[in-house]
C-alpha cells in the first residue's frame, strides 16, 4: 500500500525534479514525486547541449533517469497532477486532481513552465520543431539557413544579434509597427537583416516543418526555420498559493540553495531560472536536493538506515 507521509515530496518529475530526487534517494530520504509527464520540451525532436546525452529524444534522457532514481527505495512516483497544497504541523500536504493527499516536511517545486503560444494558425504545430526559441539547443542543426526571427523591440534586437552568430540570412519578422529604435533598426539593416513589419496571417508547414509565412496582405515568404521568444507562465500555481514570491519576471524567487522565500518550500528548474536548459535544471535538482537534506540534518531529522 502506498504510504501518504514523506520526507519530501518533489511535484514535478522532469529533469529537475527527477535530479533532485537522485540527491535525495542517496541521502536515504523517503520521497514521493507526483509527475503529470508533460514537460516543456515534449514537442521537440532531439535534445541539445547536455553532454552524454545530446541529440537524444527529450524522452529518453527523462525514461532513463527515471529508472536510475527509481532504483533507490526510498523514492516513489506516480502520474497525477498536484492541484492544491496545504500546511500541516509537520510542514505541507499535496493533494492531487483525484483526490488523494499526501505529507511531508519539505517540498521541491520542479513544475517548469507553460509556454504561451501566439494564436496564430500553424504556429504550435511547429514549435519545438522548425520555430525554435534557443540557439543554443537547436541553432546548430539549421545554422546558415535562410531563417526569420519572430520578435520586436529590444528583445529582437538581442535574438537577431546573436542568431546572426549562425546564419547570415536572416529577417525581422515584427508582425505589426516595429518598435525598434532608430538606431536598432540601423544596427540590424548595418548586419543585412530585413525587417518586415506585415501583420502574419499563418505559417503554412509540412508535419511540423515550416515551409512559408503567409501575411495578411497575401503576400507570403519561403522560410524553413523560424526563432520566436514567447511568453510563459508557471505551470503550476501552488507555490503562489502557499505564498512563494515571484519576480517581476514571473519565475519563482530562489536564492543560491534554490529556497524560496517560504521556510521548507525550494524551487528548481525552468520555474525559477531564466536560462531554460536541461543541464541546469538538473544542475538546479541536484542543489536543491542537497540544500533539503542539509537543512533537515541541520534539524535533526534521522534516517532509518
Ligand atoms: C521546445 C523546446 C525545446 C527545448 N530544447 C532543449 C534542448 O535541446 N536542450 C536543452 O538543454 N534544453 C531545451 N529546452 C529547455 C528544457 O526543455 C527545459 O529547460 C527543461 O525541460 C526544464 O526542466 P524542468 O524539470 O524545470 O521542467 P519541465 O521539463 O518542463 O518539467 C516540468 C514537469 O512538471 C510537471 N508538472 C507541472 N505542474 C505539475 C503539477 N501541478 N502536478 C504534477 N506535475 C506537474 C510537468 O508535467 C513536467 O513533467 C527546450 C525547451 C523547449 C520549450
Amino acid at each position: 500500500m502506498m504510504k501518504s507521509s514523506f520526507d519530501v515530496i518533489i511535484i514535478g518529475g522532469s529533469y529537475a525534479g527527477l535530479s533532485a530526487a537522485l540527491a535525495l534517494g542517496r541521502s536515504v530520504r523517503q520521497v514521493l514525486i507526483i509527475d503529470s509527464g508533460k514537460p516543456c520540451n515534449r514537442q521537440t525532436p532531439h535534445s541539445h547541449n547536455f553532454i552524454t546525452q545530446d541529440g537524444k529524444t527529450p524522452q529518453a534522457i527523462s525514461q532513463l533517469a527515471k529508472e536510475q532514481v527509481q532504483a533507490y527505495p526510498g523514492i516513489q512516483f506516480i502520474d497525477a497532477v498536484a492541484t492544491r497544497g496545504f500546511r500541516t504541523p509537520e510542514g505541507f500536504g499535496i493533494e492531487t486532481e483525484a483526490g488523494a493527499a499526501f505529507m511531508a516536511k519539505k517540498l521541491l517545486f520542479a513544475t517548469g513552465l507553460e509556454d504561451v503560444m501566439p494564436q496564430i494558425e500553424g504556429f504550435a504545430a511547429c514549435w519545438g520543431k522548425s520555430i525554435i526559441h534557443c540557439p543554443y539547443c537547436h541553432g546548430y542543426e539549421v545554422r546558415g539557413q535562410k531563417t526569420a526571427i519572430l520578435a520586436n523591440g529590444d528583445v529582437a534586437v538581442h535574438m537577431a544579434t546573436l542568431v546572426n552568430h549562425w546564419t547570415k540570412r536572416l529577417l525581422l519578422l515584427t508582425n505589426g509597427p516595429s518598435s525598434l529604435k532608430p538606431e536598432q533598426a540601423a544596427l540590424l539593416k548595418n548586419k543585412g537583416i530585413e525587417i518586415i513589419e506585415k501583420k502574419i496571417s499563418h505559417f503554412e508547414h509540412y508535419q511540423g516543418q515550416l515551409k512559408k509565412v503567409f501575411f495578411e496582405d497575401d503576400s507570403q515568404l519561403d522560410v524553413p526555420v523560424l526563432y520566436a521568444r514567447i511568453p510563459f507562465r508557471q505551470k503550476s500555481g501552488i507555490p503562489e498559493q502557499l505564498g512563494c514570491a515571484l519576480t517581476e519576471n514571473g519565475l519563482i524567487v530562489v536564492d543560491q540553495l534554490q529556497k524560496t522565500t517560504v521556510p521548507g518550500i525550494y524551487a528548481a528548474g525552468d520555474n525559477s531560472n531564466p536560462m531554460r536548459a536541461v543541464s541546469m535544471a538538473v544542475a538546479a535538482g541536484t542543489m536543491a536536493g542537497a540544500g533539503i537534506n542539509m537543512e533537515m540534518i541541520s534539524e535533526g531529522e534521522a534516517v532509518a538506515h
